[in-house]
């Protein structure tokens, strides 16, 4: 779709498939896949047929990715569009969305990180972008300032992956410290006690995510979690400083958020006990209205129910109007997997 029409309806969410290869363990018992992707024809087929069960489906996306398709090819078409958009001073939001195991945080953060210094080849959506608006602004010479966020939504609270220095702490009360999402009284919201880091570098982001997701990681043992029923935000806000041609100084803010959310499998299905229905509840609520608030925004209906949701309302200063957002809907193409793949190609089309 093009961005310049899609911009003047102040609506523009693209949404893309990437499905990920069989691991070695499926490979070796030689699960059947049933997905196949025409990334040409930006096409994903489901087809199964068992008698009683026969499934034959195919859905039209914004781009396609297979199953060899390599981290710096996604981030190529997909994100770095929407850099550009950012350091133009929008407002951006990339999601990943999909079952537990499909790829989210492999897209969003990329694989183990080399410390040889060389920039690793299955590096993710982050890095790659925070390593795009760094050489973008130091080729323009710009005079910028950089800040960066990183929270977590788990059960609809709040918590902060750059606060605490060591993990350990996390299970101690300090980590209760409470995080408020607190109306701004001019229709936007702000995270009261959220750590901002300023950054100078794009190695002080990797380590602070390299932190953060570690974090994220010690606290779900910790706190006998799991990752699968958290969302998280990464943000990066940047004010460029820039003159007029009439030789005005003018700060642009664009901000790009980063989002790795709860896996969408249905956990009733999967038979979920008791005391993690409500968990569980929590989740379907934040990527339901999700779903929904984007529903509203690409079919202009008047209501957007941002503030259903603790997501939605943490991000509504990035959802709609000037904004770009892109979905990308990661999948199996496992037989074992068919019918959440289903129900996320349904999710993610929807939002088309
Ligand atoms: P999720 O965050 O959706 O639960 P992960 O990102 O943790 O899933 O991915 C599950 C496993 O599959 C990880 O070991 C990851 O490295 C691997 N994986 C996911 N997507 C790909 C891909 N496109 N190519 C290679 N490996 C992948
Ligand atoms: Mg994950």
């Amino acid at each position: 779709s093009s961005s310049k029409h899609d911009k003047d309806k102040g609506v523009n969410v693209q949404v893309i498939v990437r499905c990920r290869p069989l691991n070695e363990d499926e490979m070796r018992v030689h699960t059947p896949v049933v997905i196949s992707c025409h990334e040409n024809r930006r096409e994903v087929s489901a087809v199964q047929n068992i008698a009683n069960k026969q499934i034959d489906r195919t859905f039209l996306f914004d781009k396609v990715f297979g199953p060899t398709s390599q981290q710096k090819d996604l981030y190529d078409v997909a994100v770095s569009p929407i850099v550009y958009e950012v350091l133009e001073g929008y407002n951006c939001t990339i999601f990943a969305y999909g079952q537990t195991g499909t790829g989210k945080t492999y897209t969003m953060e990329g694989g183990a990180r080399k410390k040889n210094g060389e920039f690793p080849t299955d590096a993710g959506v982050i890095p790659r972008a925070v390593k795009q608006i760094f050489d973008i602004l130091e080729a323009q010479n710009a005079e910028y300032s950089m800040k960066v966020t990183f929270l977590e939504l788990y059960n609809e609270e709040i918590s902060d992956l750059l606060a605490l220095e060591e993990t350990s702490k996390f299970i101690d009360d300090k980590s209760k410290k409470p995080i408020a999402l607190m109306e701004d009284g001019k229709g936007g919201v702000f995270v009261r006690g959220l750590e901002e880091e300023v950054v100078t570098t794009a190695n002080e982001i990797y380590k602070i995510l390299e932190k953060g997701s570690a974090k994220r990681r010690t606290a779900e043992t910790l706190l006998n979690k799991q990752s699968s029923r958290s969302h998280s935000i990464f943000s990066i806000t940047i004010h460029i400083k820039e003159c007029t041609p009439e030789g005005e100084e003018m700060i642009k803010c664009g901000k790009l958020n980063l989002v790795d959310l709860a896996g969408s499998e249905n956990i009733s299905r999967s038979g979920a006990r008791e005391g993690r229905a409500r968990e569980a509840g929590e989740i379907n609520k934040s990527l339901l209205t999700l779903g929904r608030v984007i529903n509203a925004l690409v079919e202009h209906s008047g209501h957007v129910p941002y503030r259903d949701s603790k997501l939605t309302r943490l991000l509504r200063d990035s959802l709609g109007g000037k904004t770009k957002t892109c979905i990308i809907a990661t999948i199996s193409p496992s037989i074992h997997s068919l019918e959440e793949t289903l129900s996320t190609l349904d999710y993610a089309h929807r939002a088309k």
